[in-house]
């Protein structure tokens, strides 16, 4: 064993709609233990936050937010930024899944976290899925009618019957029709493409994966590739 300086990765994880992009950054964040980071809580727990409920800035996009518009990107990258450099000083790595969603956001994240982590230190995992294989999990969704659990398809998921988390009965998730999971992919490929054009350019490495075996057969395969 080397006595090497431990190091402090940035992971994200990309992936269309039913990659199982939440799952594998769960896997990682538990065994990295990495602070898991999605841009819309951190967002809501600022706007919900009590003790900023007065600070005008923010009234104007809690306004925004309960409207259904888009909080304004300046603010929400500064917000983001804020919350990145909260973990990094508490010495901790981070995991993103699905974000950074646009370049205007990752032109503000990425040189950030490569001061502080170092560009050797950051992995973009692109997880590969068919769109055969995507539509159908994403069509063949449970979730739990007690506790709310979202199921995804797969191997073992198909034979419960039960909810793991409470027992509780099991619905299909009727929201996710063909024509709507058709529309979230041409969003993700919309969205992503430029990003990952962008990541590019930085030299950040990306790094691709078959996203459609078993969720522990794709995390050993991430696991691996981090070098
Ligand atoms: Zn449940």
């Amino acid at each position: 064993m080397t006595k090497e300086k431990k190091r402090n990765f940035v992971f994200i994880v990309f992936g269309p709609p039913g990659s199982g992009k939440s799952t594998q950054a769960k896997i990682l964040a538990n065994k990295f233990s990495l602070v898991e980071f999605d841009t819309g809580q951190v967002i809501e727990k600022v706007i919900f936050d009590p003790q900023k409920a007065r600070d005008p800035l923010i009234k104007k996009q809690k306004e925004r937010f309960s409207q259904g518009k888009l909080c304004q990107p300046s603010w929400v990258a500064k917000i983001v930024s804020q919350e990145i450099k909260k973990i990094h000083q508490k010495g901790k790595g981070i995991v993103f899944s699905g974000s950074p969603r646009t370049i205007y956001e990752a032109k503000r994240i990425i040189p950030l976290l490569e001061k502080l982590y170092g560009q050797e230190n950051i992995f973009v995992f692109l997880l590969k899925v068919p769109e055969k294989i995507s539509i159908f999990r994403n069509t063949h969704r449970r979730v739990c009618s007690l506790c709310g659990a979202t199921l995804i398809y797969n191997q073992e998921t198909k034979k419960l019957t039960r909810c793991p988390c409470c027992g509780g009965e099991l619905k299909e998730r009727i929201l996710d029709n063909k024509k709507t999971i058709k529309e979230r992919l041409k969003k993700y490929r919309e969205e992503t493409k430029p990003v990952l054009k962008y990541l590019l350019s930085k030299k950040i490495k990306i790094v691709p994966i078959n996203g459609e075996p078993m969720p522990e057969e794709v995390s050993q395969e991430i696991i691996a590739k981090i070098k």
